[in-house]
């Protein structure tokens, strides 16, 4: 069995594995960008152009992100107490974004990662 925090456990991402896996890497943290929040409609251009920190003191307080790192300007998405992301529902394992996931969704295995090309499969 494959274990998300423990990248030697995992298997060799195969697209078909998607379909019947629990989202495990939906459970993990994800750092988005800004031009990720204009795509997901929960800040505008004008908002990201004006002040980043404004926009995450507004999402912070909605509880869509955890933190946000002025260094990187990146975003975490907030985690649910069962480390599932914000996004991720729960009873289907899906996303409910899932057209305008963040690029870091999007490239996950293949191009970002802990372990390239691997993935933490675990069937639902
Ligand atoms: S853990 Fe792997 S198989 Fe499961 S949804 Fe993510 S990429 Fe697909
Ligand atoms: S935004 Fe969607 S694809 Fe990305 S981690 Fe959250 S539930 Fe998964």
């Amino acid at each position: 069995m494959t274990d998300k925090d423990r990248p030697s456990t995992w298997v060799k991402y195969d697209a078909k594995f998607c379909n019947s896996c629990n989202a495990s890497c939906c459970t993990m943290p994800v750092e988005i960008q800004a031009a990720d929040l204009v795509r997901l409609g929960l800040a505008t251009q004008d908002e990201v152009d004006t002040s980043l920190k404004k926009v995450a003191k507004k999402l912070r307080k909605a509880g869509i992100i955890s933190s946000y790192r002025e260094s990187t300007d990146l975003f975490m998405l907030t985690q649910k107490s069962n480390d599932d992301c914000y996004f991720l529902d729960t009873h289907t394992r899906r996303c409910t974004v899932y057209d305008k996931r963040p690029n870091t969704c999007r490239d996950f295995p293949v191009k970002v990662g802990p372990r390239i090309a691997y993935c933490p499969f675990l069937r639902r």
